[in-house]
Order: structure tokens, then C-alpha cells, then sequence
């Protein structure tokens, strides 16, 4: 097994990116940290409650929180897989609790979207609480208005979409994750692709960078 790490703002498109990648490749897994904590504030688990107030603020979740159920994912994903790790490491603290883990990282790869861009497109999401495919209410529409596609649920706006929140959300990504960009650099390992031409292209880009 081993790691490519997906770099850029929310709204970049890495989940939708991601999962395109995941669906059309058996051997590529896709393992979104937001994903994994939203299933456990759902279950109502004990990481769940804990993590459910920072998550409606915008704020990120303590690191051992979310390293903890990284690290179980990652233990239990063996064989010829890569895991296209979304929404983690989102600090430098991360990084390196991801470094020591000792799964060879391959390539972080940016999605790289211009900030006047990022927040239509937040205010533009739905996602499928059901399947978690996500759409957009004119760059991606779901082929039968707030019905997935895919499963048929209904869909919803995320709680922490909201105009707000996003604000506060873009704030934590400029001053806390954006300097993984320079750290995956300094590595050797940074791959930029544009996140401006579409879901299909990017992922094609994505495949080809990583
Ligand atoms: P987006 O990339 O659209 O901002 P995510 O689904 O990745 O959204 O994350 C939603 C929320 O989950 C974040 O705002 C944060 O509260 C929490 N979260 C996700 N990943 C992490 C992480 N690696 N560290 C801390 N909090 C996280
Ligand atoms: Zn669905």
C-alpha cells in the first residue's frame, strides 16, 4: 500500500476528484478524513460527539482525533492499493504524525483553484448524505434536481456549507494547511494540477501528476 495525499482549499473539488479516481481504478482507494468523522458524528460515536462542535464551527478537530481513525484505515487497507488520502494531513502536525506512520507517501498532489472561484462553488455543493457523491447546482447537476444520481437519496446542503462557516473554514486553510504545500515541496514530492477545467480533466491531470 501506498499513499498519494490530496492538496487544496475546501471546494478545491478533491472529494469529487477523488471519488471519480476511486470508482474507475480497482487498485485506488479513497479515504476522506470528513467523510469518516461526518459517518461518526451519524453513529453518534464517542470521537463523533467530540468532534461535532468543531466541525459546525469550522474549526478543525483535534489532530489525535482524526489520526486515530486515519491510522485504523490504514491498517486495515493491505495489497497492491493507493489510498488517495483526502482532508489529511491538514496541519503540519499531521504531516508528521502521517510521516511516522512509515506508509511510503508517493506524490501530494494540489488542486490548485483561485479563491474568488472557491466560494461560488461552496455555496453552489450538494452532496448525497447516502453514497456521499457530490454535486453542483450548475457546474455539476445531478440529472434529476436534488436527486443523487447515483443512489436515488435525496440531496443535501452540508451543515458547515453555509456562507459563514465557509469564511471561517477558508481562514483555517490559508494559516494552517497551506503550508503543507511548502512541506511536500521541500520533499520532493508536490504535483500541481489546475482545478479550474472540470471534474473529468482533473482527474485525468490528477492520474497523470500522481
Ligand atoms: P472540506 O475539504 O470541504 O473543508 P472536509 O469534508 O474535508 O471538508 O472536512 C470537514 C470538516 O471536518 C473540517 O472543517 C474539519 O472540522 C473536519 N476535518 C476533516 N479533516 C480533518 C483533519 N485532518 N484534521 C482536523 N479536522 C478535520
Ligand atoms: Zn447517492
Amino acid at each position: 500500500m501506498n499513499i498519494v495525499i490530496l492538496l487544496g482549499a475546501p471546494g478545491s473539488g478533491k472529494g469529487t476528484v477523488a471519488g471519480a479516481l476511486a470508482a474507475a481504478h480497482d487498485n485506488l482507494k479513497h479515504v476522506s478524513s470528513g467523510d469518516l468523522l461526518r459517518g461518526a458524528v451519524a453513529k453518534g460515536t464517542e470521537a463523533g460527539k467530540q468532534a461535532k462542535s468543531y466541525m459546525e464551527s469550522g474549526n478543525l478537530v483535534p489532530d489525535a482525533l482524526i489520526a486515530t481513525m486515519i491510522k485504523d484505515v490504514v491498517a486495515e487497507t493491505t495489497g497492491d492499493v493507493t489510498m488517495l488520502l483526502d482532508g489529511f494531513p491538514r496541519n503540519l502536525a499531521q504531516a508528521e504524525i502521517l510521516a511516522e506512520m512509515g506508509t511510503p507517501v508517493k506524490s501530494a498532489v494540489l488542486i490548485d483553484v483561485p479563491d474568488e472561484i472557491i466560494q461560488d462553488r461552496i455555496a453552489g455543493r450538494r452532496t448525497c448524505p447516502k453514497c456521499k457523491a457530490g454535486y453542483h447546482v450548475r457546474n455539476l447537476p445531478p440529472k434529476v434536481e436534488g436527486v443523487c444520481d447515483v443512489c436515488g437519496e435525496k440531496l443535501v446542503v452540508r451543515k458547515d456549507d453555509n456562507p459563514e462557516t465557509v469564511k471561517d473554514r477558508l481562514v483555517v486553510y490559508h494559516q494552517q494547511t497551506e503550508p503543507l504545500i511548502a512541506y511536500y515541496k521541500d520533499k520532493g514530492l508536490l504535483r500541481t494540477v489546475d482545478g479550474t477545467t472540470g471534474v473529468e480533466n482533473v482527474a485525468a491531470a490528477f492520474l497523470a501528476a500522481m
